[in-house]
């Protein structure tokens, strides 16, 4: 009964913008969740792609405490020692030059896009240039970002949108060249899409897009909020072609739980704003950096990126097992931690239900498309109790 009431009370007080399942969680440990009635569910959807060390890592909860005890917050009128650990360290981790700390995805994507307006302006370029986008990308819900998020749904009631936006398809070049004009100053896109359907870029995309941005000097810039830090096998996923962005996003995993994100850059993008071009009053405090840093550390520590690409391929011939086994289930697509399990049909949100039946937490993409996005630090008994539990969901919806 407690559970209803916590729920009610949540309904009165927001805004109806989530359709949220029926449950409460209190608390985590490792891969697992807890709800208010004691219950423990296995978690594949680690709170969107975020708790990439899973709940209550101890180390970190360590680092937090005793930063929560020295000091949280100074403006960035001042320096603080977290922060510049925790830049230096991305800085290392990406080959990016210059990084600039936010509160969340979307305000990455925002820095991202002022880039492309400043690098643009600082050519001399008529304030009529364009940035090329992908259908079906997700960047976020702030003007600028739901600007680049090639959804129509997401996008009309807020219209107008920032202009000069163009969509190509993505992975197909031919539609990238078909937008693109002189007035074209940068290219956005998701080095793996997520929202979209878990759609890794090909390597042919990718190249040509950064070909086409080198001839024509514009910028390529990656939203690496979700397909970032460790998940696709690489620190960032770019990192697995033969490619180099002029700037990127990062957020989701970068503090475990700890509301950070980052834009970087390098080259010309690294050098394209000046001093005034833009602020923060939280981003990079010493708090969520102290956290980042952490987060980073373990990364190293634990060999999470090597543990990604061996759980990952196990977690792909498990899934693959369920396409030769499930008429219903028709694709599998994806990389490392990052993978989807495409349905005939709208099914997935039915599956989802199903799945909390079962105790498991897998979380939906689209409307047919269940998304596999786990703490990096599961192992391969976490990963075949989560295939038999799925398994048992699909059965549960019928074949
Ligand atoms: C989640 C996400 C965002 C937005 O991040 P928020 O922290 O929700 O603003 C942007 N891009 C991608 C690829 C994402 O997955």
């Amino acid at each position: 009964m407690e559970k209803q009431h916590y729920i009610d009370r949540a309904e009165q007080t927001f805004y109806k913008v989530y359709n949220r399942f029926p449950v409460v969680f209190d608390h985590g440990k490792g891969v697992c969740l807890y709800d208010t009635d004691g219950q423990e569910y296995l978690d594949f959807g680690a709170g969107i792609a975020v708790m990439g060390l899973g709940y209550s890592c101890e180390e970190l909860k360590e680092t937090m405490k005793e930063q929560v005890d020295k000091l949280c917050h100074t403006s960035n009128l001042f320096y603080n020692v977290p922060s510049v650990e925790a830049g230096e360290k991305l800085l290392k981790a990406s080959g990016m030059e210059k990084v600039f700390f936010t509160n969340s995805g979307a305000e990455a994507i925002e820095g991202l896009l002022k880039i492309a307006k400043r690098y643009a302006f600082n050519k001399g370029m008529a304030p009529d240039y364009e940035i090329i986008a992908m259908k079906h990308s997700f960047h976020g819900r702030t003007l600028g970002a739901l600007s680049v998020t090639g959804n129509d749904h997401y996008q009309e009631p807020f219209a107008p949108l920032v202009p000069g936006i163009r969509f190509a398809t993505f992975n197909d070049l031919e539609s990238v060249k078909a937008v693109w004009s002189e007035k074209t100053c940068a290219v956005m896109m998701e080095t793996i899409q997520g929202e979209g359907g878990i759609y890794p870029a090909t390597k042919e995309f990718l190249t040509g897009v950064r070909n086409l941005c080198d001839e024509h000097d514009a910028l390529l810039l990656l939203d690496e909020i979700q397909c970032g830090m460790g998940r696709s096998g690489y620190m960032f996923a770019w990192q697995g072609y033969d490619v180099i962005p002029d700037g990127m996003s990062v957020a989701k995993a970068l503090g475990n739980g700890v509301p950070v994100g980052a834009f970087l850059a390098q080259g010309k993008a690294a050098s394209a704003i000046v001093p005034g071009d833009h602020g923060t009053t939280y981003g990079g405090n010493p708090f969520v950096c102290a956290a980042a840093s952490k987060v980073l550390d373990i990364f190293e520590e634990k060999k999470l990126v090597e543990h990604v690409r061996e759980i990952g391929e196990y977690l792909w011939n498990r899934l693959d097992e369920l396409v030769l086994q499930y008429d219903c289930v028709k694709e599998h697509r994806g990389k490392g931690l990052i993978q989807g399990l495409e349905f005939a049909g709208a099914v997935a949100p039915v599956v989802s239900n199903a799945l909390l039946e079962q105790k498991l937490v897998l979380i939906s993409a689209g409307s047919n498309i269940i998304r596999f996005v786990p703490p990096l630090v599961i192992e391969k008994t976490d990963v075949d109790e989560m295939i038999k539990r799925l398994k048992a969901a699909i059965e549960q919806v019928g074949k």
